[in-house]
């Protein structure tokens, strides 16, 4: 099945720069070069250059349509397909892509989450290329990356505010740079790599259970005999049904030009994760987003089924994405690195501390990024980050800060004190700086690792606010920085400031713990919202509104848009999961516990007809029980339903949300305990569809 050897068909479906170079007129593709590096605008006569040579590339390739492909707040990604073809005189076709084409498309988007910015009636949204990352072809169809806005030129996607966070993050840091004399630096941007988690089950378990085909979660199911307790599934031998499908996996991704690099089994049974390598921010979260659709397509191939939902399973450990960013220079110079020279060191403290201070700044913005109903069964459940951000950066770091902040000498070197610009930082060891799991955000030697993202999330979200909260506190600083008489002593001044105005948010011990919580909360006055009715709200405060607009990320009207999409979002997927739980527990959980104990009742009767003495204590106690489950069941569904029914009183999206955290989620708990408990006393052959243990273990 393979093309060859890996380096042969890496990228072979993408229109990359080794095609560009190749197939363009060296005019054309240094414009093109110039549009991708630094944002000129291509002339449209180039652009139908580059649209004839896609085309030709592309139907060589097999491709027979074109679509924009783009993101809409749905957070999966959307196409719209168009053949090639246009008719030509002779009453046949001819294959036809014009710079037109490929700049701009005008999808019908009445049916796209707007949060009201465009009324229906006026449905027109428009797609723009963006050329800075790369077409690709996929199902034969040329996939152009684009943008997606409203025709008042709101967006209505995530990679329009993802690329301003990232020029809003280039804007200031090279001013920073500047500084610092540093004249040859073109751009600043932050890149990810991403690590995906991921569970694996058979098909025809999936098939079985109405629960994951509608939410992508189990509703139900008792615990399994074995569960995760033995850790034995983390980093352990691969099956072979599951090696197969990684191996596809890798070389649908390597076609794609996504350089997927490590895969291995996580902690929990038939759960996984694959890392690629890192790329620009941009480029990752396209190819993010493409690698979970190439994941559930290659897993239905295999028989199986990709679940990327945040906690299918209840009692075993969810799914997340650790998102690792940093910050580098056009000329590979990576800024959270420490340097060689203590000039280069003094500028890593100083990026290092904006980054320190965006985290405590923006806690909530964070927060946010990462909320959905799915991800708020995570976090804080012991196994992902607790809810509340705070700072991981290892003990070399965090004693070179406290040197920093109280002028005393830093132990690790043998220095008398730590002056900036004058010594040098030891070199991080990436052992020392990587140890600790359980921080929402922590420093990993030349990079950090935001690690409360859910698995099924697009990393656009975060990534716009990590971005913009870091431009936020460079402009800070260079604003103060370059009205400085001694930039030295400035930037001394400065970087203690920061240390000192924002160590709350520095902890390197157990975030897991309890203890923690309670600490971070009361004594340090860290935020904690513990579920997306929480924390969403705030989007609009009025310090967020402030520092995003200040610097052309989002405009008022997106950020009022996107805080009623967010919260709709969490509204209908709990509204569904209830209904769903409502639907199962009627027409097949119940109707499968009261078979069971009708059958064992007529068994109690027909042992006492052959022996009259018999008391058929095991059938007599075990019906009570069925039927007392049975009542409960029923009393719970009828309680569930009467709290969905109560959402139509909730005059707008907040309250709703607040009625589903403080109500839905409370009464779909209380059902679920009473049929799970009769899971674990109705015999095997009569529960109605497969269970925990089946499922995780489905797969060999
Ligand atoms: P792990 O966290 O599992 O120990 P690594 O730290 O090696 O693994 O890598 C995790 C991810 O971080 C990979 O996707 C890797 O490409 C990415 N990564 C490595 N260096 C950087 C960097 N400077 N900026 C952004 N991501 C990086
Ligand atoms: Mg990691």
């Amino acid at each position: 099945m393979t093309k060859g050897s890996v380096p042969e068909y890496f990228g072979c479906m993408v229109f990359d720069d080794r095609v560009m170079r190749s197939v363009l007129s060296s005019d054309v593709y240094s414009s093109l070069r110039k549009t991708i590096e630094v944002g000129a605008k291509l002339e449209l006569g180039l652009a139908d250059s580059v649209a004839k040579a896609m085309r030709d590339w592309a139907i060589e390739k097999g491709a027979t349509h074109f679509t924009h492909w783009f993101q809409p707040l749905t957070g999966v990604t959307a196409e719209k397909h168009d053949s090639f073809i246009e008719p030509s005189p002779d009453g046949g076709v001819i294959m036809e892509f014009s710079g037109k084409e490929l700049i701009q498309g005008e999808p019908d988007a009445s049916s796209f989450p707007t949060g009201g910015i465009r009324a229906t009636f006026e449905a027109r949204g428009y797609t723009t290329w963006d050329p800075t990352s790369y077409a690709f072809i996929k199902d034969q169809t040329l996939c152009i990356p684009t943008a997606f806005c409203s025709y008042g030129g709101e967006a209505l996607d995530k990679k329009t505010p993802l690329l301003r966070s990232m020029e809003a993050l280039n804007r200031q840091a090279l001013r920073i740079l500047r500084l610092f004399g540093n004249t040859s630096t073109k751009y600043v941007r932050s890149s990810v790599g991403p690590e995906q988690e991921y569970f694996l089950i058979s098909k025809e378990m999936y098939d079985m259970r109405p629960d994951l085909r509608f939410t992508g979660r189990t509703l139900f199911g008792a615990r399994p005999p074995k569960g995760q307790e033995m850790d034995d599934h983390y980093f352990g031998a691969i099956k072979p049904k599951v090696a197969e499908f990684m191996e596809d996996l890798n070389e649908e991704l390597w076609k794609l030009g996504i350089m997927a690099k490590t895969e291995h089994n996580e902690v929990a049974p038939a759960q996984h994760e694959l890392a690629p390598i890192y790329s620009t921010t941009n480029i990752a979260t396209d190819h993010n987003q493409l690698t979970m659709e190439i994941m559930q397509k290659t897993a239905s191939k295999h028989g199986l089924v990709c679940l990327l939902h945040e906690k299918p399973f209840d009692g075993v450990n969810g799914s997340g994405k650790h998102n690792n960013w940093s910050i580098a220079t056009d000329e590979g110079q990576n800024l959270l690195s420490p340097g060689e020279t203590p000039y280069e060191n003094a500028q890593f403290l100083l990026f290092l501390c904006a980054v320190i201070k965006a985290v405590d700044d923006y806690q909530d913005l964070l927060r946010i990024s990462v909320a959905t109903a799915g991800n708020d069964h995570r976090l804080g459940a012991n196994e992902a980050p607790p809810a509340v951000i705070s700072m991981f950066l290892g003990d070399e770091l965090n004693a070179v800060l406290e040197a920093i902040e109280n002028d005393t000498p830093y132990k690790g070197a043998e220095k008398t004190q730590m002056k900036l610009g004058v010594d040098v930082l030891p070199k991080f060891n990436r052992d020392t700086t990587d140890r600790n799991r359980t921080s929402p955000f922590a420093f990993t030697g030349n990079k950090f690792e935001f690690r409360m993202l859910g698995s099924s999330n697009s990393i656009a979200c975060a990534n716009i606010m990590l971005n913009a909260a870091v431009a936020e506190s460079l402009k800070i600083y260079a604003d103060r920085l370059e009205g400085a008489s001694d930039f030295e002593s400035a930037l001394h001044d400065m970087i203690k400031k920061t240390i000192k105005d924002h160590k709350r948010i520095i902890f390197n011990g157990n975030g897991y713990d309890e203890a923690w919580i309670k600490e971070a909360t009361e004594v340090r006055g860290l935020l904690n919202f513990r579920t997306t009715a929480d924390c969403m709200p705030h989007l609009l405060d009025k310090k967020n509104v402030d520092m995003l607009t200040s610097h052309k990320v989002f405009s008022v009207e997106e950020l009022q848009s996107r805080c009623e999409i967010m919260l709709e979002n969490y509204c209908k997927t709990v509204t569904i999961e209830a209904n769903t739980m409502v639907d199962m527990a009627k027409t097949q959980i119940a109707p499968a516990v009261s078979a069971f104990a009708a059958d064992t009742a007529r068994n109690a009767q027909s042992k006492k007809t052959l022996d009259s003495a018999n008391a058929c204590g095991y059938e007599t106690g075990l019906v009570k029980k069925l039927s007392e489950l049975t009542d409960r069941i029923s009393l719970k569904v009828d309680e569930l339903q009467g709290a969905l029914v109560k959402l139509h009183d909730a005059e707008d999206i907040i309250s709703e949300s607040v009625m589903i955290r403080d109500s839905v989620l409370q009464k779909m708990c209380e059902l679920r305990v009473a049929c799970d408990e009769a899971e674990t006393c109705t015999a095997k052959s009569y529960w109605p569809f497969p269970t925990y243990a089946d499922i995780l273990f489905s797969v060999r």
